[in-house]
């Protein structure tokens, strides 16, 4: 099949040779090893949390905490040590990285000489995967935390067990576990063109994919075809399944697709969005050309596009 890229003159710049951020994408876990089986371990969680070996992120709320180095921020560790001084909630367990355990703690924004706590959404796209995934971790596990401190059943208090993964009511018995929002993201293609749309919420002059979450009782592919109808009025078909990204802002799971459209004009929904059009691929395969600004390079939403763009 032949390909469809243009012929590009010697001064313009090279297409990229692969989509930006491709499966496993920034944010999911790579590079450690969430040992879920150490959890429930208690010799081995009060061995590691007392190792001068393991190491302790450390976040206020949700923000971690950072140390600006040449490359830029990177995620500041503590040693347990250096919490004896403080009188943190129970450490979370993430995992193992190196064969070193790896723990999140919140030190009530602690000062840390030479840190600083950001948001990570803000730092991400600059992390390396690794960071960035165990950066989402700690920060969903977080979210997670704060939004449980009280039983969703009967209203008492809850105790942390198994390391941080579960919280249960000190009144009722029930167990709360951390959550994952499933929601749908899509590029619409028709021919040579695709469909971006833009929330009032985004940055001045970014569009971005269509995107809403799944309801109960539905499945990925009908929210798809609903998300977009409600948005844009136009009814997609051949809805296929590309990659999935955690997306911890605050505990979402974006689940990627592409999904086919007839060319027709985009009648918007404006309590959705502010507006959608259709943008041919010559207009978006040369970045300093581009009409309008595509999502953050970490974000699924680039991916789902570029791989379309630099690859069908
Ligand atoms: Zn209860």
């Amino acid at each position: 099949m032949a390909h469809k890229r243009p012929i590009r003159a010697q001064s313009e710049r090279p297409l990229a040779p692969t989509p930006a951020n491709p499966p496993p994408h920034v944010y999911s876990s790579i590079g450690y090893d969430r040992a879920a089986d150490k959890r429930d371990d208690r010799a081995f969680q009060a061995m590691a949390l007392r190792d001068p070996e393991s190491r302790f992120l450390v976040l206020h709320g949700l923000k971690p905490l950072f140390v600006e180095d040449a490359t830029g921020p990177r995620p500041l560790f503590v040693a347990a040590q250096d919490l004896a001084a403080h009188r943190p909630e129970p450490p979370v367990f993430l995992g193992l990285h190196e064969d070193r355990a790896v723990f999140a703690v919140d030190l009530d924004g602690a000062v840390v000489e030479g840190g600083t706590y950001l948001e990570l959404r803000s730092v991400g796209p600059n992390l390396a995967p690794g960071e960035a995934g165990l950066l989402a971790f700690a920060r969903a596990l977080a979210h997670w935390r704060l939004r449980h401190r009280y039983c969703g059943a009967c209203g008492g208090p809850m105790v942390t067990l198994m390391a941080g993964h579960c919280r249960r009511c000190e009144a009722c018995g029930f167990d709360t576990f951390p959550r994952t929002d499933p929601a749908v993201i899509c590029l619409v293609i028709s021919g040579e063109h695709c469909l971006l749309g833009r929330s009032r919420h985004f940055p001045d002059g970014m569009y971005s994919t269509l995107a809403g979450f799944v309801e109960p009782g539905e499945s990925l592919e009908q929210t798809v075809v609903r998300e977009i109808e409600e948005e844009v009025g136009i009814r997609v078909e051949a809805v296929h399944y590309r990659s999935s990204q955690p997306w911890p802002f605050p505990q979402s799971l974006m689940l990627g697709f592409r999904a086919l459209a007839p060319l027709v004009e985009p009648v918007i929904d404006p309590a959705e969005i502010e507006d959608a059009r259709w943008l041919h691929r010559s207009e978006l395969l040369y970045p300093e050309k581009r009409p309008v600004r595509l999502p953050n390079p970490d974000s699924i939403a680039r991916f789902l596009i570029e791989d379309w763009l630099y690859s069908s």
